[in-house]
Parts: C-alpha cells; sequence; structure tokens
C-alpha cells in the first residue's frame, strides 16, 4: 500500500504516482530519464521538500540519492527519525537540464505536490532551499534568513532549512549543522502523535 492511511488512500497515491510519470505538461518531460516522485513514509511526520531532481535523481527514479541526498539523510539519522516517520519530495518531478530551477515547470508541477500533500498530510514540512520555502510562504524573508526557524503559515508548519546542495564551504556547513540542533531541539520539545506507516 501506498501513502494514504486507507486502501482508498493507497489507491489515490497510486493513480497519482502514475499520472505525474506520464506527464508531458513542460517541457523537462522531453529530457527527463525517469520521473522522481517521492521515497519514504506513507504519513510522515516530517516531509523534507526540495526544488528539483539531479542527475543522480533522474537516473534512479527517486529523491534525494546523490551527494545532497547523502547529507540529508545523515541529517536524518542525527534527527532519530525512523523510516516510518519521514518523507523526501521536490517542488519538481523532473530534472531541469543543467539542474536550473524552472519557474515555469514548478508551476506546472504545482498541482502534483498539492495532491501529494493531501495524501500525505505531514505535520511538519521542511522546506529546503529558497524555491521551496517560497513556495509554501511567498512573503518569508530570505533562507539565510528563515533557515533554522518554524514558521506557522495557512495551517502548516515549516522548518526550513538551507538545502544541502548549498552546503559547499566551512560556513555554510556550520550553519546547517547549527541549524539542524536548533530543527532536532524543536522536534524533540513537541509531542507529535505518531501514526502508523509504512514505507513504499
Ligand atoms: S516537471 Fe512536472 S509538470 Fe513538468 S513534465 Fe515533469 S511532472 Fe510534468
Amino acid at each position: 500500500m501506498g501513502p494514504g492511511e486507507s486502501t482508498v488512500g493507497a489507491s489515490a497515491w497510486a493513480t497519482l504516482q502514475a499520472e505525474i510519470e506520464r506527464c508531458v505538461r513542460c517541457p523537462l518531460h522531453a529530457t527527463r530519464q525517469r520521473v522522481v516522485v517521492y521515497r519514504g513514509s506513507a504519513s510522515p511526520l516530517v516531509l523534507f521538500v526540495g526544488e528539483a531532481p539531479g542527475a543522480a535523481e533522474d537516473a534512479a527514479g527517486r529523491p534525494f540519492v546523490g551527494r545532497a541526498g547523502q547529507r540529508l539523510d545523515r541529517a536524518v539519522a542525527a534527527l532519530g527519525l525512523s523510516a516510518a516517520e519521514y518523507g523526501m519530495l521536490n517542488l519538481i518531478k523532473c530534472r531541469p537540464p543543467a539542474n536550473r530551477y524552472s519557474p515555469i515547470a514548478a508551476a506546472r508541477c504545482r498541482p502534483f505536490l498539492d495532491r501529494q500533500l493531501e495524501l500525505l498530510r505531514p505535520p511538519i514540512v521542511v522546506p529546503l532551499g529558497r524555491h521551496a520555502l517560497r513556495a509554501f510562504d511567498p512573503s518569508a524573508p530570505p533562507i539565510s534568513q528563515a533557515a533554522g526557524r518554524p514558521r506557522r503559515v495557512g495551517g502548516t508548519t515549516l522548518f526550513p532549512l538551507i538545502h544541502p546542495a548549498a552546503v559547499r564551504s566551512h560556513a555554510t556547513r556550520e550553519r546547517w549543522e547549527h541549524d539542524l540542533e536548533r530543527f532536532g531541539r524543536w522536534l524533540a520539545a513537541r509531542r507529535w502523535t505518531r501514526r502508523p506507516s509504512q514505507r513504499i
């Protein structure tokens, strides 16, 4: 069974996944190898949202499997999140050439993201980087200011972080680790209801 707590939810997820995989709504369909939909729990406590697949993800058909994904996996382990407690996806489901963010693709892909959110219903969303943050909070300050602090937007709890692919210098590594520590403390202080789940 896929995301959704019932067979109805699982069926809706399977339908959505099939629809995304055959999508030709924007020009990125012509250059992709694989559509990259989701990896993680059927009912994640924490949903990490990136911008778009890179080369490794395009080849694998799974999000966050490249170098940035390995950094994110280490972060998930450090946060103590179990496999049932997190999921990962991107705003855009197909790789943009040269990894250049495409606002047109993001707009055309947005309905898929909204339907994923409806089915996954994550209590906490972690936008990774400025584009993901703006997708959830168009009036948010720059990611350098917003990262590492929780914010509530229209009934959604966000905890933005800088994108793991942006962690290239000593300074950004320190910032990443600092914000992760804050996230870990904030997460531990909350008593979220853990829902039963399964991997897909
Ligand atoms: S990026 Fe999104 S809208 Fe564009 S082809 Fe892929 S799935 Fe469709």
